[in-house]
């Protein structure tokens, strides 16, 4: 297959799951008694920037490469979300994505709305010199539509701390003073905030552990499966066996380890690469498709989007379902998994606890006061029992399934804060 042909299957796939976003928010508006035009408001990004960004290459060469920005609703506060660095970006996916920031907003109740970013690129076979280039290049492209109170970026998939230093270094450099508070998930002494780096996996800990109470599971013990070993895989494969849980699978783009008496993590957590490659180092291998399939108590999808579809939801065999990923489960797999009664904690509320610290960076970088560790984990574990519990209660009280609840609840700030700002 060539490259070209590729990629417009990546983009039909985005653009189905964007469609099947604006179908539950559709529905999630109707719920709340909000008028079409609130829909219509919401279903789309107000902004959506596509740049084009020239980099020299190691070998002396050009290439351009193309990135974007999408603002979805800037209402509440300033548009916030993480850049992607990703082959099969595309315009849909990155728009899908600041609608799901938007929503995990509203559900975490931050002052913020949902932005995201991203750039069709490789950089798993970039050089570090490349990246610097094309990171600050990004920066330089976008930098008349964000800024620290009005669009705030964040690491994403294949974006790390080292990223964000330099984008924060290219925008202070344009704007002539020190901007931390420009793009959130920088190291610790660019501004960085404690905590930030675990905090996707130690929201989605708090989220099983939630779940799991549910369902009279104990942790300990527990059989768990996670799909992917990048910075949230890996971390949450770390808090899960600490405490206690078996977990018997892991997976990365190319293959997935198994162990039905549990995996050697910390040993796997030191032999992965930066960007959470580790099956290569190994011979007995299964598919992804085998792993997602295996009988388990909880499995959390931590990759990419659509992994659970009509074609394996029948087959999935957890109790409880934890998507730590963005996307990871179609609207059709989601009502087959409810009507199974499997407990789906969807990726907007799971997720969550990555902008939730973002949100404390960036507050503590406006204050310029920085908090402890355990500050940061006590705020969060608060606001995310928070969240499971309003949307859990959302499902029940009006009877709606997990993923429609979330959308319920994320909606809603959003859509208040336009409604007062007379735009609707
Ligand atoms: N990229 C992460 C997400 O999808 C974090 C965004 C942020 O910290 O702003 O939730």
């Amino acid at each position: 297959m060539n490259q070209q042909s590729d990629h417009s299957i990546h983009e039909q796939e985005h653009l189905a799951l964007l469609a099947s976003t604006q179908v539950v928010i559709k529905k999630a508006l109707q719920k709340l008694g909000y008028p079409e035009a609130m829909y219509e408001l919401l279903k789309e990004p107000l902004r959506m920037l596509t740049v084009r960004i020239p980099v020299r290459m190691d070998d002396g060469s050009v290439r351009v490469f193309t990135g974007y920005r999408a603002q979805h609703n800037d209402a509440v506060g300033p548009t916030k979300g993480g850049v992607r660095f990703h082959p099969n970006v595309t315009e849909p996916e990155v728009i899908a994505l600041s609608i799901w920031m938007s929503l995990k907003a509203g559900i975490v109740d931050l002052p913020y709305g949902g932005g995201k970013g991203g750039i069709v690129c490789d950089p798993r076979t970039m050089s570090f010199r490349e990246l610097e280039a094309l990171s600050r290049g990004y920066v330089r492209a976008i930098s008349q539509v964000v800024g620290p109170a009005k669009d705030i970026p964040a690491p994403d998939v294949f974006t790390n701390s080292q990223i964000m230093a330099w984008m924060m270094d290219e925008y202070s450099r344009i704007r002539e003073f020190d901007s931390p508070g420009f793009i959130t998930g920088k190291p610790l002494v660019l501004g960085g905030s404690r905590g930030r780096e675990t905090a996707t996996a130690k929201g989605v800990t708090i989220m099983i552990r939630e779940a799991a109470k549910k369902r009279g599971i104990d942790i300990e013990g527990a059989r768990v499966i996670i799909q992917g070993f990048g910075n949230a895989g890996s971390f949450l494969a770390k808090f899960m066996h600490d405490a206690g849980a078996k977990v018997i699978a892991i997976s990365d783009a190319y293959g997935s380890l198994h162990d039905p008496e549990g995996l050697d993590i910390p040993h796997l957590l030191d032999r992965r690469d930066s960007f959470g490659t580790i099956t290569n180092q190994f011979k007995n291998t299964i598919s992804n498709k085998e792993m997602l399939e295996l009988d388990c108590d909880i499995l959390v999808p931590a990759a990419v989007e659509n992994q659970i579809t009509k074609e394996n939801a029948d087959q999935i065999k957890a109790d409880i379902l934890v998507e730590a990923a963005n996307g990871p489960t179609t609207l059709e797999a989601t009502e087959i998994l409810h009507k199974r009664g499997i407990l789906l904690v969807p990726d907007v509320l799971a997720s969550a606890g990555g902008v939730t610290v973002s949100y404390f960076e960036w507050v503590q970088n406006n204050q310029g006061y920085y908090w402890s560790e355990e500050e940061v984990e006590k705020k969060l574990e608060e606001i995310m029992v928070n969240a499971f519990e309003n949307v859990y209660q959302t499902a029940h009280s009006r009877q709606v399934d997990m993923r429609l609840a979330a959308y319920m609840v994320g909606v809603r700030k959003m859509a208040e804060a336009s409604r007062f700002r007379g735009w609707v």
